[in-house]
């Protein structure tokens, strides 16, 4: 593992298995997880189907279950949806909200997004806004323009009895996702130090784009960087479970 940087305090560390998996494979990485130590902050989102599963299995390893998505709308006539209050309802306690594939691939807009803020809230689930911008924007300029305008349409929501932990930006550069090529420090710093003077330091921002066991202990030792937000590497045990030690300061 490439730890040269020390992780100063418990970290938040988030996997994101996007449409991945199977009962099977739930069954065998989240068995294979460690029980994790109670100070721990360590989520696993699911595909739906598998939720349920992941509550049961993950019951008493200190890591939670998280959902990768929520409807819009409370309840009602909307085929198809799962409702934030049905999330809260099976065990989940987190939701991501905006994923950059969801962004990109069912048109969610910044107002859907803020939308599906709002619900989340309701049902008390920790929401956690994914936030980023595409490369052609980077390479434009544009990026922290494009960051602004994503939280803007949330910024409304994070009134001051906004609970720290309910809420988490994970800033994810859209060409840092699922590339191997994960942003470098200073890229890192200098977002997240912009995120948080937009949206204040009591609410934790976590990076996510490429991160693995190998990187992990260097991005989690940036200024600003709250925890990370793992794709790819959270479907294998070892990986994640090593991810989320770093994360522990182990
Ligand atoms: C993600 O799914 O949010 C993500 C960051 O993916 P990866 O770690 O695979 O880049």
């Amino acid at each position: 593992m490439g730890s040269e940087r020390q992780v100063a305090s418990t970290k938040i560390v988030m996997g994101n298995w996007k449409m991945n998996g199977s009962a099977a494979k739930v069954a065998t990485v989240l068995t294979a997880l460690p029980s994790f130590p109670p100070n721990s902050d360590i989520t696993i989102c699911l595909p739906f189907p598998y939720l349920a599963q992941g509550v049961q299995l993950l019951d008493d390893k200190h890591c939670v279950v998280g959902a990768q998505n929520l409807s819009e709308f409370a309840d009602g006539a909307y085929t198809g949806d799962v409702s934030a209050s049905m999330l809260a309802d099976i065990g989940c306690k987190t939701v991501l909200i905006g994923h950059s594939e969801r962004r990109t691939f069912f048109a969610e807009s910044d107002e859907v997004v803020a939308a599906k803020l709002t619900r989340a809230k309701h049902a008390r689930l920790r929401c956690v806004v994914c936030v980023g911008e595409t490369l052609i924007e980077r390479d434009s300029g544009l990026a922290q323009q494009r960051i602004q305008q994503q939280l803007n349409a949330v910024l409304k929501q994070l009134d001051s009895d906004a609970q720290a932990l309910a809420f988490c930006v994970a800033y994810e550069p859209v060409w840092a996702i699922g590339s191997g090529r994960a942003a470098t420090e200073a890229q890192i710093a200098e977002m997240h130090q912009f995120i948080k003077n937009i949206i204040g330091t009591k609410f934790p921002v976590l990076y996510g784009g490429s991160v693995t066991d190998d990187n992990a202990a260097n991005i989690m030792g940036i200024a600003n960087v709250d925890g990370v937000l793992v794709g790819g590497a959270s479907l294998d045990a070892s990986k994640f479970a090593a991810i989320c030690n770093e994360g522990l300061g182990k």
